[in-house]
């Protein structure tokens, strides 16, 4: 089923400070009806999970390994995220794409390694700006989507539209292009399963504010957003998560 939802990615950006402020604050405002999840850098996961325990606020991590244990310094699995009480992680974001090289076969296997610990992978999939510009989109949505939807619990996946042009720019992308994208990559989905692709979430990410956030969430196709510089000030993600 559809969930709407606001996620806070706040990147590798915040302090032990800042999750003892946000969580109370969001816990304050958070209703069982539209998820409200936060993902702090790792070191803070545990804190955020400890103090968003009995609330309606949700843990989230940033990032996961794609095994469930083993001599892999530095990494963190699936399972130890479930430990916590976190009950999501993003996947694939065009961050970890970029700078560390994920390609969509290691994102699919770290969206297995959740799936089967019981974590709900957020996966991240957009264009840049190149192939926004050059019409290739669709093309590049059918690529990312296509190692997920081998997964064989592919209905579980909860996909972000994040195009990479937007992200931190202060600009989103225009609604039509939002909703366009995110009813081909519920189409794609559709195709496999019509019912299935039609209760799956679709997150829209990219300079997500409190001035854009409700004309985004009024879109047909777009189930929430995946937040990121808004989600560090608390009055700004209350007003995006109300705005929900
Ligand atoms: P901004 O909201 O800062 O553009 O970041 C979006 C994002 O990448 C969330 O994952």
């Amino acid at each position: 089923t559809r969930v709407r939802m606001v996620v806070g990615n706040w990147k590798m950006h915040g302090s032990l400070a800042l999750c003892r402020e946000m969580v109370p604050a969001m816990a304050s405002i958070a209703q069982p009806d539209t998820a409200l999840v936060l993902c702090p850098p790792a070191p803070y996961l545990g804190e955020v999970a400890r103090l968003a325990a009995n609330t309606d606020v949700q843990c989230c991590a940033q990032n996961v390994a794609d095994a469930h244990s083993g001599a892999l310094t530095g990494e963190w699995s699936a399972g130890m995220l479930a430990d916590l009480g976190c009950r999501y992680a993003i996947v694939g974001h065009s961050e970890r794409r970029r700078h560390y090289h994920e390609t969509d076969h290691m994102i699919a296997a770290k969206a297995q390694a959740c799936l089967e610990a019981g974590i709900t992978p957020i996966v991240c999939v957009g264009e840049s700006w190149v192939q926004h510009q050059t019409g290739q989109t669709e093309v590049v949505l059918q690529h990312q989507l296509g190692t997920l939807l081998a997964l064989p619990d592919w209905r579980r996946l909860i996909i972000a539209y994040e195009p990479v042009w937007a992200i931190g720019t202060g600009v989103a992308a225009q609604p039509d292009t939002v909703e366009a994208a995110h009813r081909y990559i519920r189409g794609r989905f559709a195709t496999r399963d019509p019912i299935a692709g039609n209760s799956m979430t679709v997150l829209y990410g990219g300079s997500v504010n409190a001035e854009n956030a409700m004309q985004l969430f009024a879109l047909p196709d777009v189930d929430g957003a995946l937040v990121g510089s808004a989600s560090l000030q608390s009055d700004a993600l209350m007003q995006i998560y109300t705005a929900a």
